[in-house]
């Protein structure tokens, strides 16, 4: 049947994948020299390469595969959908089962008055719908004027050209003439990086306190909409202190700016609750969903919207939409992913067993040596590397060169970590059992042990001044 199975040597697969297949975020050269790594099959936590290695998966894949890998009842879902309906679109007035079942369930799980879903392909798209949908809303209000969203610096909301434009990484914006006109971004909440000598509550308030300055600088009728994530995620796991969030909440009721959520990363259980919303005590307007929506089985996001917007914007023909919006196979497997979610108690457990049981392994990798922090929220967790834990220092040699060593022992120690800069992260399906959370943390001190060992030969332990 196909052309390029499985049973092809690594050698020739890698061949072909360097000759055909443009990857994201990958710098072409380098892949070929090295070769990619194959991943042929996986099961609950685990990845199986090309030549037979088996690695626990600590990023549930691009940190969605939440239920973790080969449940069957999502495949049976998406093939009983693809014989009765493959396709057909939500545009024009006509809608079909699974889309309908979706977006209220989806309404029954987002807090507050999150009642109506507009549906996407991926979280990019779904942020592209988002600020065309809160510009179009001060429009419809008669403040067309009132078109800027404010965002964070390092940021990750997407790589579109316009959810790119919300994200805050300068090496995105570099390539491609983002970010688009009328966004502002704002410094983030990352008090190990950039605190300096004052107290994380202090550091809260004061970030936090920019969007009132820009929201004042800028004019409250220009400014619609704060994004961002509850928990920063690509940007490093980055967990706010916890003065930030209710400072937020405060300046965006104040002066009545629409509030987005992006959940792409904390929905569907990663805190410990339905959505990080829920965990931090945050009300927003529109919540961005989701990789866990269908952890990861279908490429769909959306957009879950509150009564008021959604009545402003269902007041007009909204000239937006994407093929896929709302796709029937999409939507049924993440119906199908939410049940298991639900009826399996998987959230709960994550707030009542998993996730504790994971943070007080991952905090104990702070008692390491190279280690500054290991902040953990639900089961997302992160750790600093560092030369020196108590000045919080950087490393003096190019930064993201300790962590992309530790990420390559990782990998040779059977463990799947990410690296961003020199920051660790996790993200590992919500199913792992108490042994898996024990070899994850086990792997992790070792490639730890590892990368000191290697920086400390290479004379690479020098703290930046
Ligand atoms: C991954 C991610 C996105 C983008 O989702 P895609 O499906 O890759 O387009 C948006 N926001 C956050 C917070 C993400 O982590």
């Amino acid at each position: 049947m196909t052309l390029i199975s499985n049973h092809l040597p690594t050698a020739e697969l890698q061949a072909l994948d360097a000759a055909h297949h443009m990857h994201p975020f990958t710098n072409g050269g380098e892949l070929e020299a090295k070769g990619a790594r194959v991943i042929t099959r996986a099961k609950g936590v685990t990845l199986t390469d090309s030549d037979g290695n088996d690695y626990l998966d600590a990023m549930a894949g691009l940190w969605c595969v939440n239920i973790g890998y080969g449940r069957d009842e999502l495949a049976e879902a998406a093939a009983r959908q693809m014989r009765e309906l493959p396709y057909y679109n939500t545009f024009f007035q006509t809608t079909h089962v699974p889309a309908i079942a979706l977006a209220q369930k989806l309404a029954e799980l987002a807090p507050g008055d999150l009642n109506h879903v507009f549906f996407a392909g991926s979280g990019s798209e779904a942020n592209d719908t988002n600020i065309r949908m809160v510009r179009t809303y001060w429009a419809q209000k008669g403040q067309p004027e009132k078109n800027i969203i404010i965002s964070r610096k390092n940021a990750y909301h997407g790589s579109s050209v316009g959810s790119g434009s919300l994200g805050g990484m300068t090496f995105m914006h570099e390539q491609g003439g983002l970010p688009i006109p009328n966004v502002h971004h704002i410094d983030q909440p990352h008090w190990w990086a950039e605190g300096g000598d004052t107290s994380p509550e202090e550091f809260g308030l004061e970030r936090a306190g920019q969007l009132e300055k820009a929201i004042k600088d800028l004019g409250v009728d220009r400014v619609a909409a704060f994004i961002a994530e509850p928990i920063q995620g690509a940007g490093g796991v980055i967990i706010p202190p916890e003065t930030y969030w209710p400072e937020i909440q405060r300046i965006c009721d104040k002066y009545g700016i629409l509030l987005i959520a992006d959940e792409v990363i904390c929905g569907f259980g990663r805190t410990g609750s339905w959505f990080g919303s829920n965990t931090l005590g945050i009300r927003p307007h529109i919540m961005t969903v989701a990789k866990g929506l269908s952890s990861g089985y279908a490429p769909i996001g959306g957009s879950i919207v509150c009564d008021e917007v959604a009545q402003v914007i269902n007041n007009c023909e909204f000239a937006h939409g994407y093929t896929y919006s709302g796709h029937p196979m999409t939507c049924a497997v993440a119906l199908e992913n939410l049940r298991i979610l639900q009826e399996e108690g998987i959230v709960d457990r994550v707030a009542s067993h998993t996730g504790p049981y994971l943070q007080e392994k991952w905090r104990g990798l702070a008692e390491h040596p190279l280690v500054g922090e290991a902040p953990i929220v639900g089961m997302m967790g992160s750790i600093a590397l560092t030369p020196d834990a108590a000045r919080r220092a950087k490393f003096a040699a190019d930064q993201g060169a300790a962590g992309l060593k530790c990420r390559e022992h990782c990998f040779r120690n059977g463990l799947v970590m990410r690296h961003v800069g020199d920051r660790m992260i996790i993200s590992p399906p919500l199913v792992m059992t108490d042994s898996e959370i024990d070899t994850l943390v086990d792997r992790a001190w070792t490639a730890l042990d590892l990368t000191l060992a290697q920086l400390k030969k290479e004379g690479l332990m020098e703290a930046a001044e």
